[in-house]
């Protein structure tokens, strides 16, 4: 479904990804990993085209997407939650909600995935009428997950879900991952320095370093990796 094939990024002169390939193939929950500075992030934005690839190509369901506009990407169905949420905090969440939906205009299909995004996290439904900047850090992760889900991604990126929240919260979101994995078949693709979640959530995941994809295998098959448990599992 989406394919980077030797993708070379700069900042400048700094060389961010030094060549990366990888699959995200229809229906999967995908896990990068690696430590911070390893080009997580600057995967994903490369990919959905807020920071340019200065070489290789990016397919999506077999078109060249590698220098379409950010814009035209997510017209696509290639939606991402940004690090850190970037909500709009005094908007209302049932508002956030509707910023999410912008681009469609199937009423009542906007109302179904409204009723699902509240059932997914019922706390939204009990706050809708409060503004998105005065919820907690993790309801924020949700809201942010849940305007993402609001345009009907094909593919959701993911970046660090887990950042700066507590370690039951965190559990509860990646459960809801999976969940609208299976729901919706929506492909998933989780950028995290969470090691452990993302690989147990993940079909399959790739390692990252410095820049470069140093491992690829099914997430079960890195967690039993003796590298993998020493350098991101603690173990
Ligand atoms: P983290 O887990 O800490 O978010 P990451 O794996 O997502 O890290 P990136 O944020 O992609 O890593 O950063 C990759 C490299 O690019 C780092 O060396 C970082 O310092 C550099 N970098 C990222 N953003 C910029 C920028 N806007 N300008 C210059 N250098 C940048």
């Amino acid at each position: 479904m989406l394919k980077l094939k030797d993708v070379h990024t700069y900042y400048g002169n700094i060389h961010a990804l030094k060549g990366i390939s990888l699959e995200v193939i229809e229906g999967e929950v995908i896990s990068l990993i690696g430590a911070n500075g390893a080009g997580k992030s600057t995967t994903l934005m490369t990919t959905c085209g807020i920071v340019p690839a200065k070489k290789g190509s990016i397919e999506f369901k077999g078109q060249d997407i590698t220098h379409m506009p950010s814009d035209e990407i997510v017209k696509l169905g290639i939606c991402q939650v940004p690090e850190g949420r970037r909500i709009f905090p005094y908007l209302t969440v049932a508002e956030n909600l509707d910023m999410g939906a912008f681009l469609r205009n199937d009423t009542d299909e906007i109302k179904k995935d409204m009723d699902y995004v509240y059932s997914l996290f019922p706390i939204l439904a009990e706050r809708r009428n409060q503004a998105g900047g005065t919820l907690s850090g993790g309801e924020q992760q949700m809201l942010a997950i849940s305007r993402a889900l609001m345009a009907r991604p094909k593919v959701l990126l993911l970046d660090e879900p887990s950042l700066g929240l507590a370690p039951i919260i965190v559990k509860q979101i990646f459960r809801i991952i999976k969940k609208i994995n299976e729901d919706q078949s929506t492909t998933i693709f989780i950028v995290e320095q969470n090691a452990n979640l993302a690989l147990k959530a993940a079909h399959r995941g790739y390692v990252m370093e410095n820049g470069i994809i140093t491992l690829t295998d099914t997430g079960a098959n890195l967690m039993a990796n003796e590298d993998v448990k020493k350098a991101y599992l603690g173990i």
